[in-house]
């Protein structure tokens, strides 16, 4: 089954050039061998971008594509590069040996940024709350410490690429329905550096990378939301060919807490309140942030009453003073009541007056919905 290419690079079909190359360089980083050697996947993934790009980044192409499907294609000999090549590395060269898209963000030579590197950290709703220095660890492909990414043994001298004369890329010639195609690509002998190692390193194999594993503190802000990235720049995978490392995503789940329900930098919590309590008034234990707070209930409080303790809730990132934390009064009426009780209710009861018995217009349940959603 052949996807539609709009639906693989994930853009609209109105999508402009520059969200289609944008859309397609995303997904190539994601799909990086470097980055992704985890997912087996990844290589027909990225066919399946590549040819998704070159049907939309090619006007003609788009325009057969969206008039007459697939068969369009086929029928005017429309055959993918993508699927010509043999190793996931040509293809990947074929591509972005030129870096004709930027897509690493290297620059002319063949620089290649190292891939992002994502880690998920959980923390208490607490922590969130006052910020927290936590140790993050992480695998990922840095420079090699022995040769410091040079890919010589030390020590051992390097000579020129005999095979690209020290450009560190080759021409390659294709014929396709669309006639010749000359693109440049990375010297698979020296691997784009125009220079070879007489002594391959013997810690990374003359690769100039390896795969460490990373610790890093990290400074989480106070009032960091759940499912917030955090952006460590140059601290992702390393770059090869001279090219920059990418970056380290810190993505921070803030457990659920029982005490309260957080909205934005507001916190809401309930606290019980037993029905002749809430008639007679009382004092109720509150649990903040802070602690434990009493909490004065006025006689005649009503089911659903909104105590708002100012100060009380999340700090906002970058910013002085907290959010508040609106207690909500939960009245509770008793449930089992023995003779005596309900002789005493119903005595009670039949006291009442015609103001006891209703809700004045002014505190209506409406009125309290939206003070308590405000
Ligand atoms: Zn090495
Ligand atoms: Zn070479």
């Amino acid at each position: 089954m052949r996807r539609d290419p709009y639906e693989v690079l994930g853009v609209p079909r109105d999508a402009a050039d520059g969200d289609v190359k944008k859309a397609f360089r995303r997904l190539a980083r994601e799909l990086h061998p470097d980055v992704n050697s985890h997912d087996p996947e990844a290589e027909e993934k990225f066919k399946e971008a590549a040819e998704a790009y070159e049907i939309l980044s090619d006007a003609e192409r788009r325009a057969t594509y969206d008039r007459y499907g697939f068969d369009g294609l086929d029928s005017r000999g429309f055959a993918s590069q993508a699927h010509g090549f043999g190793s996931f590395a040509d293809i990947f060269d074929a591509f972005f040996g030129g870096d004709p898209f930027g897509a690493f963000g290297g620059r002319g030579t063949g620089r290649v940024q190292g891939g992002d590197v994502g880690v998920e950290v959980s923390i208490t709703l607490e922590q969130a709350a006052r910020g927290e220095r936590l140790q993050v660890s992480y695998d990922l492909v840095d420079a090699c410490e022995r040769c410091g990414g040079s890919r010589a043994d030390p020590g051992s001298d390097v000579h020129t690429c005999t095979n690209c004369h020290g450009a560190g890329r080759v021409r390659a010639v294709s014929r396709t329905a669309f006639g010749q195609l000359v693109r440049e690509q990375i010297c698979e002998i020296c691997g784009g550096e125009g220079r070879v190692p007489s002594q391959p390193c013997t810690a990374c194999g003359g690769r100039g990378r390896k795969a460490v594993r990373k610790t890093l503190d990290v400074d989480v802000p106070a009032g960091i939301a759940d499912e917030q990235r955090i952006r460590l720049s140059g601290r992702g995978h390393a770059g090869e060919r001279g090219g920059p490392p990418g970056d380290l995503y810190v993505l921070v789940g803030v457990e659920d807490d029982e005490r309260f329900v957080r909205d934005g930098n507001d916190l809401v919590s309930v606290v019980d309140v037993p029905a002749p309590a809430a008639a007679l008034g009382t004092t109720v234990t509150v649990h903040t942030l802070d602690g434990d707070q009493e909490v004065d209930v006025p006689a005649g409080t009503q089911p659903g009453t909104v105590v708002t303790l100012r100060g009380k809730g999340m700090p906002a990132i970058g910013r002085r003073g907290r959010g508040d934390q609106q207690v909500v009064l939960n009245v509770v009426i008793p449930r089992n009541l023995d003779a005596r009780q309900r002789e005493l209710l119903t005595e009670l009861y039949e006291s009442l007056g015609e103001a006891n018995l209703r809700e004045p217009a002014d505190e209506s349940i409406v009125g309290k919905l939206r003070r308590a959603f405000r």
